[in-house]
């Protein structure tokens, strides 16, 4: 495996002027170095994105459609080689970074076959008004760490698609992938139209507060979004903001308990339960709530939780120390609250591995129900009444997913509806696609991203009146 990680900027491989240490979670060991990008060659990275914008928007739609393909098929060459790494920097076991790389190339190749649309108002002897969307200029992306390459290329796609060029920079905690996939793409992208830089803390205020950049795509923290919001304010640029969740699933009495069991396990702590969209709150009626608790037990008690690149792992560890700080910090507080733990098994140290966990049955005010836990926490909450779990999966700042389990599908559409969220699954978790978009409410985002929607993020409106006579 490489050991010698260098950014992207205007189509060149380049060290850093310092580097940061990247940690495999598995061991709690340093195995590499990334760059640290200082702020010169942040500025020379926007530079040469500002300036390949200027060709790249006048390129063909199709042109651009093509290297996205192109982009795809590097990604699968080097599978390997990137699952492989993607296991030592996120911790996620070999086969599901395997998807995570795959997907993104399937992610790309779907985004290809998009184009924006154009309305025309009128086409008359007299005139033709049609409105058309044009690119922005230079996007700022900002990933985070729990689904590194996904996030990144979510942002990638649409914005080089609608014919933006990007200076994107992964999280410290994971930048490998992100960077290596930066360099394969030296070969597909003209100079300039990607860039991707990484760095500490400091780099990511340095790219939001920067003025060469059109629009900023961030994913991650509620807490840091509203930072970013801030700092795009002082020359208006344009925002997509993806940030947390705390879903809520509601368990109707009438399902297979069994049957939905293992499922709401997989969507609740896939990844060791680091997604944004996890289920993070679960709901179950009175009468089916002591048997799903006690499915859900046995399959705690049976999962490998382990070093990724072991074979049989099927949940790696948290994937930074910050994380498994907070997320033992908030069963301490859950202990100390009396709370009933149910646990699987886990690793002791060095690695930052945390058993998965339900909570049997805390208040609504214990804080891991009210928080976004990140990590493999569930709190199982028992309602007898529809109204009365409405609006307790509603009473959140947050406004991400949430998922309905029933039998009958009218009264789980009917309560789908009343769900404040961007996104509802009915007996189901966890599904995306690009083609349809993906959208916070309240605290968990700002815009959209995938579908049209998300594309025309990435462009403004132009109305063009032509006239004819
Ligand atoms: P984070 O907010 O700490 O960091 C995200 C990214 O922002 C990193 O690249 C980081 O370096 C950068 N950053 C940090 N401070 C910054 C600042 N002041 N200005 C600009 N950039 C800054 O989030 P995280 O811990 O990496 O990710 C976990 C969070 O992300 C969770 O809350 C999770 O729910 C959320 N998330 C949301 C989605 C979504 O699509 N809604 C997807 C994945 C994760």
């Amino acid at each position: 495996m490489r050991n010698n990680f260098l950014m992207t900027i205007d189509g060149q491989s380049v060290a850093g002027e310092g580097v940061i240490d990247v940690v495999n979670p598995a061991t709690a060991e340093v195995f590499a170095q990334a760059p640290d990008c200082s702020p010169k060659q942040l500025d020379a990275a926007v530079a040469s994105a500002r300036a390949a914008f200027q060709a790249w928007r006048r390129t063909d739609i199709e042109h651009r459609q093509g290297l996205l393909r192109r982009a795809a098929e590097v990604l699968l060459t080097n599978v390997d080689e990137l699952s492989r790494l993607f296991t030592r920097e996120q911790g996620r076991p070999l086969a599901a970074a395997r998807q995570e790389i795959e997907g993104a190339a399937a992610w790309l190749k779907a985004v290809s076959a998009m184009r924006p649309p154009t309305h025309v108002a009128e086409d008359s002897p007299k005139q033709f008004v049609e409105t058309r969307y044009v690119p922005l200029g230079v996007v700022c992306a900002i990933a985070p760490w729990n689904f590194p390459v996904t996030l990144a290329i979510w942002k990638v796609a649409p914005a080089l698609l609608a014919g933006n060029t990007m200076v994107l920079k992964p999280s410290p905690f994971t930048p490998l992938c992100t960077l290596r996939i930066g360099e394969l793409l030296q070969e597909v992208f003209p100079p300039g139209v990607l860039n991707v830089v990484s760095g500490g803390d400091e780099l990511g205020p340095w790219m939001t507060r920067h003025p060469g950049f059109a629009k900023i795509s961030f994913t991650g923290s509620t807490a840091t979004g509203k930072r970013v919001m801030e700092s795009a304010a002082a020359d208006l640029k344009r925002l997509t903001l993806e940030l947390g969740g705390n879903d809520a699933a509601i368990v109707l009495p009438d399902v297979d308990v069994d049957d939905v069991a293992q499922k709401i396990f997989f969507g609740a702590f896939f990844n060791s339960a680091q997604i944004c969209v996890a289920t993070k709150r679960l709901y179950a009626h009175e009468s089916i709530y002591d048997g799903l608790r006690d499915r859900l037990a046995t399959l705690a008690a049976k999962v490998k939780v382990g070093d990724g690149a072991e074979a049989g792992t099927v949940l790696g560890p948290l994937q930074n120390r910050r994380q498994f700080e907070r997320v033992q910090e908030l069963l301490e507080d859950a202990r100390a609250q009396g709370l009933t733990l149910i646990q699987g098994p886990a690793p002791q140290g060095p690695g930052f591995f945390i058993p998965v966990t339900l909570v049997d049955d805390p208040p609504e005010s214990a804080r891991v129900v009210r928080e976004e836990a990140f990590g493999p926490v569930l709190p199982m909450l028992r309602f007898r009444d529809i109204d009365d779990v409405v609006a307790r999966a509603n009473d959140s700042e947050y406004g991400l997913a949430g998922a309905v389990w029933s039998k009958d599908t009218e009264a789980a559409l009917e309560l789908a509806r009343r769900l404040e969220t961007g996104t509802v699954w009915i007996n189901q978790n966890l599904s995306l696609r690009p083609d349809t978009a993906f959208a916070g409410h309240k605290q968990s985002g700002f815009g959209v991203e995938n579908g049209v929607e998300g594309l025309l993020e990435y462009m403004v409106a132009q109305a063009v009146h032509l006239a004819r006579a």
